[in-house]
């Protein structure tokens, strides 16, 4: 399904980060890939869980620094001449923003959690642009709280808010070039950013008895997701969000 088409993958820290299930579902579909890493400490895991995959690439990018962004896309460009998809699964937000009251929330806190986790879909959307020389597909991830108030999740509901907003502005301007944007709303997943987020535990037994499925959503179903949005099976639908919450949101009293 993906021969031929490259892609470049932000989030993976660890074999149970969303974007390394995404980023196994496409390679199953023959995508060359290229990966980065926030910070020296990522960069062996990302390296170890990388080196059977064919042709990958594994790149520094904070995306906080302009510099790593450019030269990321540089070694992307120099690597594999054009770009076809990218996949966006990076937020961040202090610790302390993540418990007790939104009204709390810092200044400091609030930039922080927007910036990472909400305009870097823009900064690398822009980025991409010059090198999706057929088209092409961006992916983000968010999260129901970005809609309904979801207790601790605070300012990341703020920012998921702000991302799945970015996601049609995006898809408006880019679509003329034949890129689509959309995002993917994932039920709860218990991955090294999700236990920064209190009470994860409890929020796991409510959706695996409220849900219409009665259980909790896998990676592996968001990754999959993730790689028909890629493909061109998704080829009419843009700046969407796309619930994989094993039908959570739809849930009243
Ligand atoms: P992970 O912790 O595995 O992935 C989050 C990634 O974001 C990490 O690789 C992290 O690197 C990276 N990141 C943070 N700050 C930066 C930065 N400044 N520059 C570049 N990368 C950065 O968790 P998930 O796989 O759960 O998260 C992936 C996405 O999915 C996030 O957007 C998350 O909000 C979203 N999501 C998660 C859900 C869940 O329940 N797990 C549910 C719905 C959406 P580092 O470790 O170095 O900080």
């Amino acid at each position: 399904m993906l021969e031929n088409k490259t892609g470049m993958i932000f989030g993976v820290a660890n074999q149970r980060s969303i974007a390394w299930a995404c980023a196994q579902a496409c390679a199953a579909q023959g995508a060359k890939l290229a990966f980065t890493y926030q910070g020296e400490r990522l960069k062996e895991n990302v390296e170890k869980l990388t080196k059977d995959l064919e042709g990958a690439l594994v790149v520094p990018c904070d995306v906080t620094n302009q510099a790593d962004v450019d030269a990321a896309f540089q070694t992307v460009e120099k690597e594999f001449g054009k770009l076809d998809f990218l996949i966006h699964s990076i937020a961040f937000a202090p610790k302390e923003a993540l418990d007790g009251e939104f009204v709390m929330t810092s200044r400091e806190a609030f930039t922080t959690a927007l910036e990472i986790s909400a305009f870097s879909l823009t900064q690398l959307a822009l980025a991409a642009t010059p090198l999706m020389k057929d088209g092409g597909s961006i992916v983000t991830m968010s999260y129901y709280g970005a809609e309904k108030v979801v207790q601790n999740y605070n300012v990341m509901g703020v920012a998921k808010a702000a991302l799945e907003s970015s996601v049609r502005y995006l898809a408006e301007d880019l679509g003329k070039q034949n890129i689509r944007v959309n995002a993917v709303s994932a039920g709860p997943i218990n991955t090294l950013s999700a236990r920064g987020v209190k009470n994860m535990g409890a929020m796991l037994k409510h959706i695996a008895e409220k849900s219409p499925l009665r259980r909790n959503v896998e990676a592996r179903e968001v990754g999959n997701t993730a790689l028909f949005l890629v493909s061109d099976l998704s080829s009419a639908i843009t700046g969407e969000t796309i619930y994989v919450d094993c039908g959570f949101n739809i849930i009243g009293v």
